[in-house]
């Protein structure tokens, strides 16, 4: 942590009433009180997620505070876009090793200007001392149609659908490796790769296409487990195109004259992690309609490939060749 002047002055409460205590516009009630209060629209469904960053794993010590605000609350957002939900309010539980001024005001801020786009009110949390660590849970709604839930789930994909992938792919991946003196980067280069780490943009995207058709998102591996004929099923299976999803790194549009093997791109944009795009899938009669949501939210989206009836993700090059390709998603305690 940067910065030198403490508030010892301010004190738990202190810290609260300055930094973390904002104004709401959508919540009944906000922090201060034992509860803050939510007043679900008629007619909607409450989508809730919680997500949690702790240093030294999913950032470094010395991030810029202001990015790291905005990445505690960019995560959780990004799972509210991925069930198609509007973001509502949000509360922050959050462990300090000390307080100290210039770093929690601009923490604050970056929240604050993330949650103020969004239209996400801050309406309270926990604050203790203790290792640096971030968690936000956020609350969004999605309208209900004829009383029938619109949520954008993983069990959504049907054999047939097109699988679409949101902005760039991989970015995140080579900063965290620049970041880690594990490569080196043109400057310009780690500059534009840092910012996709740092400040992933928020995706309004779902929402565009929970109105228009009856899809579902996410990771290929989950979709394939989750998504069949029965709850709990055999699932169905996805086709990818690699060389589609190589083309989604930022990198190699934003910087063309700087070239890396096809397979480094492919590693990077295939599992390089962090990148906080949504993946979803829809039938190919709702491909106008996806064009449409996309325009409206201006979020470039991809089709990657198509999901099947049989289990299991086939990896495939833009020939249609079979290509071996091990994926899978980070774990913690693998
Ligand atoms: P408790 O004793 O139940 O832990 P606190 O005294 O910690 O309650 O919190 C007092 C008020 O300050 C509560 O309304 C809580 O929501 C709010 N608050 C505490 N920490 C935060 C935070 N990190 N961000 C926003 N509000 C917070
Ligand atoms: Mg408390």
């Amino acid at each position: 942590m940067k910065g030198v002047t403490r508030c010892p002055a301010l004190g738990e409460f202190g810290l609260i009433e300055r930094y973390f205590r904002r104004p709401v516009r959508r919540a009944a009630l906000g922090g201060g009180d034992d509860c803050a209060l939510l007043r679900p629209r008629a007619g909607y469904e409450l989508a809730v997620s919680s997500d949690m960053l702790v240093a030294g794993r999913h950032f470094f010590d010395d991030v810029d505070p202001f990015r790291l605000g905005h990445k505690a609350l960019a995560v959780n957002l990004s799972d509210l876009a991925a069930c198609g939900a509007q973001p509502l309010a949000f509360t922050l539980a959050i462990a300090l090793p000390e307080a100290r001024e210039a770093w929690l005001a601009p923490l604050a801020d970056g929240i604050a200007a993330l949650a103020d786009a969004t239209d996400c009110d801050w309406i309270g949390g926990d604050t203790t001392k203790g290792p640096l660590n971030l968690c936000v849970t956020v609350f969004g709604d999605i309208p209900l149609a004829e009383g029938c839930s619109q949520a954008l789930l993983r069990s959504g994909a049907r054999a047939g659908d097109t699988v679409y992938v949101s902005g760039t792919l991989g970015d995140a991946r080579l900063a965290l490796e620049a970041l880690q003196g594990k490569r080196e980067l043109p400057a310009q280069v780690l500059r534009w790769a840092r910012d996709r780490l740092e400040m992933p943009p928020p995706r309004g995207l779902g929402r565009g296409i929970a109105w228009r058709c009856d899809c579902g998102h996410r990771s290929e591996r989950r979709i394939g487990r989750r998504s069949g004929p029965h709850p709990g099923g055999i699932g169905v299976g996805a086709v990818i195109d690699v060389d589609a999803v190589a083309a989604r790194v930022g990198i190699r549009t934003v910087f063309p004259e700087w070239v890396q093997p096809l397979l480094q791109w492919r590693e990077w944009a295939l599992s390089g992690g962090d990148d906080y795009e949504l993946l979803f899938t829809a039938p190919p009669a709702c491909a106008a309609s996806v064009t449409q949501a996309a325009a409206v939210a201006q979020t470039p989206v991809f089709p990657i490939g198509r999901i099947e009836a049989e289990p299991g993700v086939r990896w495939v090059d833009s020939d249609g060749r079979a290509v071996l390709h091990h994926h899978d998603s980070y774990d913690h305690f693998a």
